[in-house]
């Protein structure tokens, strides 16, 4: 199985409920050997739109701190617990969370990125099985052989100044990690836009 393989299974899941409304799924997009997987929630209303993770209000936010602290975007991969838009406000289903994962774990096992971070409460709960983000934030964990490490959603991030101090003091020490690695990435994208369902 390929990455690009993948994403095309996932453009036209339909496991759970959220296939009905969107208009794009949202695999995740970046280096096929990125040196970090980055996992937020869901997409929301600009991602489903446009097939692509973290390009509304909280990605333009998220693509700010990351310039901020040095990294460059095109080093990370990044996708979401959920690839579809949920059909309700609020955080994704449990069940459409269960149907999901796996993509995640598949995504997780063909990048083999050295560093997974996971963005807020949705990811750090599905991936690690942590409901506190205060115990979840305080050390590096390992998942699936990886480092794996906790931060704010930039949702949060972006709306509240202790979450946004956090986040940007993660976001270097996440670079000051990821600068540490010896591994590089090769250029290569896979296709970011997957097809209309
Ligand atoms: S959210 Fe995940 S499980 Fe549900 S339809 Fe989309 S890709 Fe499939």
């Amino acid at each position: 199985m390929t990455l690009e393989r993948l994403h095309a299974r996932i453009s036209s899941c339909l496991r759970c409920d959220y296939h009905r409304c969107r208009i794009y799924a949202v695999p995740g997009e970046g280096p096929v050997r990125a040196d970090a997987m980055v996992v937020g929630e869901a997409p929301g209303r600009t991602e489903d739109e446009q097939g692509r993770p973290f390009v509304g209000r909280s990605g333009r936010f998220f693509d700010q701190v990351l310039r901020q602290v040095g990294i460059d975007r095109g080093r990370l991969f990044i996708t979401s617990t959920v690839k579809c838009l949920p059909d309700h406000p609020g955080p994704p289903r449990e069940d459409s969370i269960d149907a999901c994962i796996g993509y995640l774990h598949q995504q997780a096992d063909l990048v083999k990125p050295a560093m997974v971070v996971l963005m807020g409460r949705i990811a750090c709960r599905a991936v690690l099985g942590i409901e506190d983000l205060r115990v979840a934030t305080a050390k590096t964990w390992r998942w699936r052989d990886m480092l794996c490490c906790v931060t704010h959603h930039p949702a949060a991030a972006m709306r509240f100044p202790e979450p946004a101090r956090s986040f940007r003091s993660d976001w270097r020490a996440i670079r000051r990690r990821l600068d540490g690695l010896a591994k590089h990435s090769p250029p290569e994208q896979h296709v970011r836009r997957p097809r209309r369902r």
